[in-house]
């Protein structure tokens, strides 16, 4: 029986880099549906190869001619959708088995926890949507008996390594500690007194992984690290103190797990998307995902070391968060999500991307997170708190 996939933000880089990997298995896989923001072209292509039953088309312009194009392009049989509550409505159908999770930012946290309450296979690429509603998300994936499957290379790692059967949200009882890598960045080396010049491009340039420009940002701060650190305490039922970050510039090596008896285990692969959303895909068994086999003589090295808290503040006010709790890790992600929209908009200096989160969670208690509407009121009032502190920046 083939399983049904629905794609939540297809079009971005995880979106074509899972249909890549689906496309290979035509025998397992069927595309339920596929759902994008504005790239309307990008989405009509796919649709076009795919066949899916249903393409969301959140643009609502764009929407509006769409059932036209597909038509035009000989193709009557996909239902054409638009709104937010249209995410939801495709992420819940009968016939989806998988939901990839694969949307950037809160904007994905309804429809990915809609998948887990249905009780499907949520892959999880859409990190922001588990720091923002942390322990009430890992509630709803236990409460349906969904299957929480993580995609974040990292995350996909530590999983890979932890005893067989394991299910997200257990605490794996002799691992002694997650080492949670990180590739450091473009600007690991870079002299300080110069990060306060660098562009969107120079930001989003990252050495190791092709990705979008938000989650590239955040790489270069090390929000990425940041939120990743909040997503494997949850994903893994560890505490702060657990997770080690270890700086690896080379991308070889993925995560680690520690357990008590000395034993450190290692996930390692070429740095390609393809890798864990292939794992993720055929799990509990393994198919190919179309990356090359990895060559341990031209990687030649594997380098190590502990993260800079001066250079990069930003992964400092994720463990404040994360320590924190409550609504802490939402403030922390909305006051992230503006800073980065502002600095890729040209509107904000890199180096102030930090002063604007610290400032932002400072106007905050760290409240019980106990409803997801609580969750977004929080989420709304931390980007006001955001823009306004932008706005009198001289
Ligand atoms: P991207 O910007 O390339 O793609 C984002 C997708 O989300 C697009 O399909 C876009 O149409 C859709 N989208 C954007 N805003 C939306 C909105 N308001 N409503 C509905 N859909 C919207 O991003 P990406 O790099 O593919 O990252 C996606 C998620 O995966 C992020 O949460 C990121 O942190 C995570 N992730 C990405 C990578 C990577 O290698 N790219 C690795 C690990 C984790
Ligand atoms: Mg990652």
């Amino acid at each position: 029986m083939k399983k049904g996939i629905c794609i939540l933000g297809s079009t971005g880089s995880i979106g074509v880099s899972t249909l890549d990997v689906v496309a290979r298995h035509p025998d397992q896989y069927r595309v339920v549906a596929l759902t994008a923001n504005k790239n309307g072209d990008l989405l009509l292509e796919q649709c076009l190869q795919h066949r899916p039953d249903y393409a969301v088309l959140l643009d609502t312009a764009q929407a509006q001619d769409f059932p036209a194009r597909l038509q035009a392009a000989g193709l009557t049989s996909t239902q054409v959708l638009s709104g937010t509550e249209a995410l939801q409505k495709v992420a819940v159908l009968p016939e989806v088995d998988a939901v990839m999770a694969a949307i950037v930012g809160a904007a994905g946290l309804l429809p990915t926890l809609a998948a887990a309450e249905a009780g499907k296979h949520v892959l999880l690429a859409n990190k922001e949507a588990l720091v923002m509603s942390g322990p009430l998300f890992m509630q709803a994936v236990a409460r349906a008996n969904a299957t929480l499957l993580p995609i974040d290379s990292e995350h996909n790692a530590i999983f890979q390594c932890m005893p067989a059967n394991y299910r997200a949200g257990s605490r794996a009882k002799a691992a002694r500690r997650i080492l949670l890598t990180a590739s450091g960045g473009p600007f690991l080396n870079t002299p300080l007194d110069q990060l306060h010049d660098v562009t969107p491009d120079q930001a989003c340039a990252h050495p190791k992984w092709d990705m979008g420009r938000k989650i590239s940002v955040d790489s270069a701060t090390m929000m990425n690290k940041g939120l990743e650190l909040i997503e494997a305490c949850l994903l893994f039922n560890m505490a702060p103190d657990d997770i080690q970050v270890v700086i690896h510039p080379q991308s070889i090596i993925h995560s680690l797990v520690d357990y008590v008896d000395g034993t450190v285990l290692a996930q390692m692969g070429n740095p390609d998307m393809r890798v864990p959303i292939a794992h993720a895909l055929a799990w509990p068994e393994r198919f190919e995902s179309g990356v090359a086999p990895l060559d341990l003589f031209a990687v030649g090295q594997l380098n190590f070391m502990a993260p800079d808290f001066a250079r990069f503040p930003c992964l400092r006010l994720a463990y404040q968060a994360i320590r924190a709790g409550g609504i802490m890790p939402a403030v922390l992600n909305a006051a992230n999500e503006i800073a980065v929209e502002w600095f890729l908009d040209g509107r904000l200096r890199f180096t102030q991307i930090p002063a604007v989160i610290e400032h932002t969670m400072q106007q905050f208690t760290a409240d019980a997170a106990d409803s997801i509407d609580h969750i977004l009121q929080a989420d709304a009032a931390a980007r006001r708190q955001a823009r306004d502190y932008i706005e009198q920046l001289p």
